[in-house]
């Protein structure tokens, strides 16, 4: 191993690891490449690893020379895993969780063994790493600003439509995950919501062969990505730039309406509100209208 490598993995060796905790690992979303040193001597450590995908992550370990006993913790079993995984941690072993790709518990199992391991009282020992979210992130650049995730819209489309309508007012830009057979239909529905002005970055394929950055305006999305079928290969993460100004106006506008709607009728909502923000009482009495139409719809 070269000398800066051999001081770097002494660095990893120093730190304290105590038996008995679960470690949770972030693993690469793409090149293999993307682990840490760190990570490598935890998961050479551990006695055990709870995996997403035992085989996948066998795969992995091999190429490092590593092969451990595993536990799968998966989305459907990952109660029932979690006292599995919470018995042998009493017993003293090192578990290290990762998910099939990136950190565990984002838009990945691992937040409910999480909770069970505190639950349970035993040390928790988080190792950071690669996520599709934080790569995106890094080359979004300024448009950007503070952000919200909010990982996989829902598949049906008057479900994520709806999902989507309360978000048009969101200040702060929004990311998504997505899949590729969605890919085009979500960014339609995401210029249906949110208009075509707003830029969106298009991330595919972050840290492998075709990887791609695009960016351009929700309007030119679905039509750029259905110019070559290329562009709609492997995996997304899209970010939308937050509502324009007076659209922030407006969502500080439907919080106050929504509220004062729970104890009064449209006409007094419009007209206190009024009142308070100074916004114009006809724009406002239409807006609770509407807000009291959607209420009730969906009771
Ligand atoms: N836990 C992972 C993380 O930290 O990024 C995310 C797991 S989630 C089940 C998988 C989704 O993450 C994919 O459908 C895609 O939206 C996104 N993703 C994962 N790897 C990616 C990559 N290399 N490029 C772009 N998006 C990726």
């Amino acid at each position: 191993m070269p000398a800066l490598m051999l001081q770097l993995s002494e660095l990893a060796e120093a730190q304290n690891y105590p038996a008995g905790a679960l470690y949770v690992v972030a693993t690469p979303i793409g090149n293999a490449a993307d682990i840490t040193l760190r990570a490598l001597h935890v998961l050479a450590l551990a006695d055990r690893i709870a995996a997403e995908d035992t085989r996948n992550t066998s795969q992995l370990l091999a190429r490092y020379g590593i092969s451990k006993p595993s536990i799968a913790v998966h989305e459907h079993n990952e109660r029932s895993a979690a006292e599995r995984v919470i018995e042998h941690l009493r017993a003293g072993e090192r578990i290290a969780c990762v998910s099939d790709a990136g950190t565990p518990g984002i838009s990945d199992p691992g937040a409910r063994l999480v909770d069970a391991v505190r639950d349970a009282g035993l040390p928790l020992i988080p190792l950071p790493g690669a996520s599709a979210l934080t790569t995106t992130l890094s080359a979004a650049g300024a448009f950007i600003g503070r952000f919200s995730f909010l990982g996989f819209l829902p598949t049906k489309a008057k479900q994520r439509a709806s999902a989507l309508t309360k978000l048009a007012h969101h200040p702060q830009a929004l990311v998504f995950y997505e899949a590729p057979h969605r890919i085009v239909e979500t960014t339609r529905a995401l210029a249906d919501a949110l208009g075509g002005e707003r830029q969106i970055l298009i991330a595919r394929e972050l840290t492998k062969l075709h990887e791609s950055l695009h960016r351009c305006t929700l309007a030119e999305a679905p039509s750029w990505l259905e110019a070559d079928a290329n562009r709609q290969r492997g995996e997304f993460v899209l970010v939308v730039e937050g509502a324009p100004e007076q659209e922030k106006a407006a969502d500080a506008h439907d919080a106050l309406l929504t509220t004062l709607l729970e104890k009064l009728s449209v006409k007094s909502t419009a007209r206190i509100a009024a009142t308070l923000t100074g916004a114009s009482r006809h724009a406002l009495y239409e807006r609770a209208l509407s807000i009291a139409k959607r209420d009730t719809e969906e009771e």
